[in-house]
Order: C-alpha cells, then structure tokens, then sequence
C-alpha cells in the first residue's frame, strides 16, 4: 500500500504522515527532506542555484539514507536533519527542485526507497509535491492536505521556534517564504504542486493532527477492505 500525501508548505503533511506511518506501522518517506539536501550540498560547495548539471550529479551522488523511520536524515555519516530546515535553505530549495534533472534522480532514488520499505513492512507514506502526480500515480490512497496561509506560517513559525531553527523570523517572514515558495512550486513547469484528481483534499484549518490522520486511517481502512 502506498499513501501519497502531498500540499503546500505548512499544510501539516509531515507531523501527519508521520503519524499514518505509524498508526499502520508502515515507513514514512520525507522527500521535501531529500531536496533540502542537495540544496544545502550546493550551499556548501557554492554551486549556482541555476546550474543543473552540478545540481543533478549532486543529485546522482549524495549519499542520502534516512534514520528513525524517516526522522533523521544522513548524508554519509553527517545527521543534517536540523540543518536543512532554515529558511534559507528551504528558499533554495523550492528553486533548485524546479530543474526537471535534479527531480528525475530523486524521483527514482524515490520509487527505490519506497518499494523496498513497502516489500519490508508492508506500506509506505510518501509525503512531498509530486508523489501522487509523478512519483506514484498509481499509489492506493492519494491525500491533498491544505490550510490557508496563516494557519501555515503560524505552523511553520512554531516549528522553527520549536526546533531553534531561523530563531529571528517574525510571521510576517514566515508568511512571505511559505507564500514565495507556493508561488514558485505552483507555476513551475516540471512537476507543479497540484492535487491529483482522483485525491481526497483535506483542509487541516479547523482540525487536530489526531482529527485529520483519524481521517485518513478511514480512508485507507476502506481502501484495504476493497482490494
Ligand atoms: O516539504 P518541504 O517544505 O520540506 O519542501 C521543501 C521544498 O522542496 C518545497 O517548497 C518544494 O519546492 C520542494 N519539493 C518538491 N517536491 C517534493 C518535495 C519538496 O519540489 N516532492
């Protein structure tokens, strides 16, 4: 089974697959995280954000691998999971996952991993911008979360306080990344944030986190008993 949750920045689609993951006992696969990787490699080797022969083979080669069921995520022996999570690097980020050969080698790094961690366990939870348009159009249950952008930066603003990331940004930032950053991963050519048709949107406004994967669980529990 695979369950493809995708939305905006700030929807709630990571503390939400999470926890699906775990409710089925299934892996949880970041791929926003895997981006911000190759985003901070280049940081580090002053690559230009618009150079996608660099940007791709540093896509090819990083030697990514996810700890903690998805938590922490590696580059070789390196634990940059706290890291990849300014704001800084998630502006980067949204422009360099635009180049369609720096998406090609994640999108297949990708499908590797999520089919090896559903042969293993028996599901997996993808979450990102593209997994039920691109990564798996096929995938069982296809999830579009949203919440409008208040709600989203005051989220996201929590999480860099919770986490002592970007210690400085005022929600007025914060609204402006998260709204920069739906603006650039909407109207981008390859791979546009968009719900798929066939997926169930759901708007987290007015939800808990409980709410919304009690929702989801449903879906997925009437999706097994029909297969
Ligand atoms: O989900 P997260 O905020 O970590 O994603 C960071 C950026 O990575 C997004 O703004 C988007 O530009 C890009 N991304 C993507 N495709 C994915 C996941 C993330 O383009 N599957």
């Amino acid at each position: 089974m695979i369950v493809a949750i995708d939305g905006p920045a700030g929807a709630g689609k990571s503390t939400t697959a999470r926890a699906v993951a775990a409710h089925f006992g299934w892996s949880y696969l970041d791929t926003g995280a895997m981006y911000r990787a190759v985003a901070l490699t280049a940081t580090e080797q002053r690559v230009l954000d618009d150079d996608e022969n660099a940007l791709s083979q540093i896509a090819q080669t990083l030697p990514l691998h996810f700890e903690e069921n998805g938590a922490r995520l590696f580059i070789g022996e390196r634990d940059v999971s706290s890291e990849i999570r300014t704001a800084e690097i998630g502006e980067l980020t949204s422009k360099i996952s635009a180049l369609p050969r720096v998406r090609a080698a994640l999108v297949e790094l990708q499908r590797r991993i999520a089919r090896e961690n559903e042969a293993f366990c028996g599901g997996a939870v993808l979450e990102g911008r593209d997994i039920q348009t691109v990564v798996f159009p096929d995938a069982q249950v296809k999830i579009f979360l949203t919440a409008n952008s208040s709600t989203r930066s005051s989220r996201r603003l929590e999480q860099w306080n919770d986490a002592a990331i970007s210690p400085q940004t005022s929600k007025e930032q914060a609204r402006r990344d998260i709204e920069n950053r739906d603006a650039r991963d909407t109207s981008r050519e390859t791979s546009p944030l968009q719900a798929a048709p066939d997926a169930v949107t759901i708007s987290t406004d007015n939800l808990s986190p409980d709410e919304v994967v009690a929702q989801i669980a449903q879906i997925v529990k009437l999706k097994q008993q029909t297969r």
